[in-house]
């Protein structure tokens, strides 16, 4: 009986491999960083044979490390970077380009195009996304532009495109399967969340040739086979990081939400059945498909969270590290009326101002280095809130309970701060995995490695519940307080 489902965990700046066992505990993970490649201000490349050698060389070490065979996997499992697109010549598997990362800028103005022409409402209304460098659509157009020769072999059926998962599925089976999953497929701006397929009118408009995109299937099914590891090996679950992570932490429910404290904030909540429409600057977009079920989700981002404790540590020097952030905050009863807006690279949602800039309001003689530290754990709560506030305005569901994972949140302070200024309790499992533990269960249940969803959240296992602890009163006049200080920061660089 074989033991283990082995997930691929294809992260912006490492490759990892992990190993769970039927309980869903982590058996082994090795990971790998890859290097980034900055070909101009505000470009950002990727070497997709280096993410595949890297990728694939994790997968042997963590099977080596654990003395584990094929033998004894039950499946494979992949989940990846999100919106990042790898061009490739089908006959021989070479990438005709870097990939280019969700984070490059290089399409700015032709979403600035579509935005003047008016197409951005149509983009809108059949993704679920907002016309914006970020997705994958305009970089395919791009790349199609701008190598020589591209779009004609394009046409002639030569080429084959595709996100990561997709680049990732290619290659370990040997360019047998093109396909993507619709989690990563929502992600492209090319893809209609009614009809669950390409959308013809949005190929014309990019001049993108249907025969050059993957086959779109649903998250949890098998999708081919790999012998790279000595037997054949089942691909069997396939979803974009947040999705995966969404379905890691278990939000099988309509209204549930999940919030990764990395870099910046991913928030998502499950819209069930329901297409989400925002008008607060959330996107729409597919959560995960699963035995002909297709769940949606709305999702917020917010670009600056932990990366501001970062700043603190690397430009400010206030801290040697990250976790001293959360010592400092204790030893203030509050941030002595100061706020920090670490609106670095404008605000995302539910604001979306690209000229918002970093500022620090109500500071007086006696506000000192804890207070500023406070304020900027506080800030990732609040910036939270604003996304949590928004979620519930368009979709009419108030979550009763937010479950968070990524590094700041091992933060306690933050955690039952968030818990606080929500007024709903804050859920910590006890893996910080989500991401790859997703993929697995996506790959457990299509292979009945694991039965139902039931199955699963037997095994759920807590880290830590975070139970609201403040007045109503005190918790809206800080979040007024919020509120006000995020308008001084709006708009600054125009
Ligand atoms: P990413 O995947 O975006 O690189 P991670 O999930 O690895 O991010 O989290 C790293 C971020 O979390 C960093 O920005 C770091 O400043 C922050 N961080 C890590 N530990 C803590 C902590 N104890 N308190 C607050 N922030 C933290």
């Amino acid at each position: 009986m074989p033991k283990y489902i082995m997930a691929l965990d294809q992260g912006t700046t490492s490759s990892r491999a992990m190993l769970f066992d039927h309980q869903g505990h982590t058996r082994a993970s090795a990971s790998q960083e890859f290097k980034q490649h900055y070909p101009q201000p505000g470009w950002v490349e990727h070497d997709a044979t280096e993410i595949w050698q890297s990728q694939l060389a994790v997968a042997e070490k963590v099977l080596a490390d654990a003395k584990v065979g094929p033998q004894d996997l039950a499946a494979l499992g992949i989940t990846n970077q999100r919106e990042t697109v790898v061009l490739w010549e089908r006959a021989t598997g070479k990438p005709l380009h870097n990939a280019i990362v969700w984070q490059c800028r290089r399409t700015a103005p032709l979403c600035d195009r579509i935005r003047a022409e008016g197409f951005d409402r149509t983009l809108r209304d059949k993704t679920g996304l907002v016309t914006d460098a970020y997705f994958s659509g305009t970089k395919i157009a791009w790349l199609l532009e701008n190598l020589p020769g591209a779009r004609a072999r394009a046409e002639r059926g030569e080429l084959a495109c595709g996100t990561i998962d997709t680049w990732l599925i290619w290659q370990l089976t040997r360019g047998h399967v093109h396909a993507t999953d619709v989690s990563n497929a929502s992600r492209t701006l090319l893809f209609n969340l009614r009809t669950l397929a390409w959308d013809n009118e949005i190929l014309n408009y990019f001049r993108i040739p249907a025969s050059l995109l993957p086959e779109v299937k649903s998250s949890s099914e098998v999708f081919g086979e790999t012998s790279l590891f000595g037997a054949p090996l089942r691909i069997a679950g396939v979803a974009g990081d947040q999705q995966a992570s969404l379905f890691g932490q278990q939000c099988f429910g309509r209204g549930m939400v999940k919030n990764t404290y990395g870099t910046g904030c991913f928030l998502l909540m499950n819209t069930g059945a329901e297409i989400p429409r925002s008008e607060s600057g959330l996107l729409g977009t597919v959560a995960w498909g699963r035995q002909g079920r297709t769940v949606y989700a709305l999702e917020g981002s917010v670009f600056i969270a932990g990366a501001a404790i970062q700043w603190l540590r690397d430009e400010m020097k206030l801290i040697r590290d990250a976790a001293e952030s959360e010592t400092l905050a204790r030893a203030v009863p509050d941030t002595h009326g100061v706020y920090f807006v670490p609106a670095f690279v404008g605000l995302g949602a539910p604001h979306w101002d690209a000229y918002a800039r970093g500022t620090i309001t109500g500071i007086t003689r006696g506000a000192n280095r804890y207070h500023l530290v406070r304020a900027a754990l506080e800030s990732i709560a609040y910036q939270t809130r604003g996304v949590v506030d928004a979620m519930a305005q368009d979709s009419g569901l108030r979550p009763e309970m937010l479950r968070v994972d990524g590094g700041a949140a091992r933060n306690d302070f933050l955690c039952q701060f968030q818990a606080d200024i929500l007024g709903i309790p804050v859920e910590r499992p006890a893996t910080t995995e989500s991401t790859a533990l997703g993929a697995a269960y996506l790959a457990g249940l299509a292979t009945g490695f694991w039965q139902d969803e039931q199955e699963l959240a037997a095994q759920l296992q807590l880290g830590r519940r975070f139970e609201p602890s403040m007045d109503v009163s005190r918790r809206e006049e800080l979040y007024a307080g919020w509120q006000r200080a995020v308008e001084r920061a709006k708009a600054w660089a125009k």
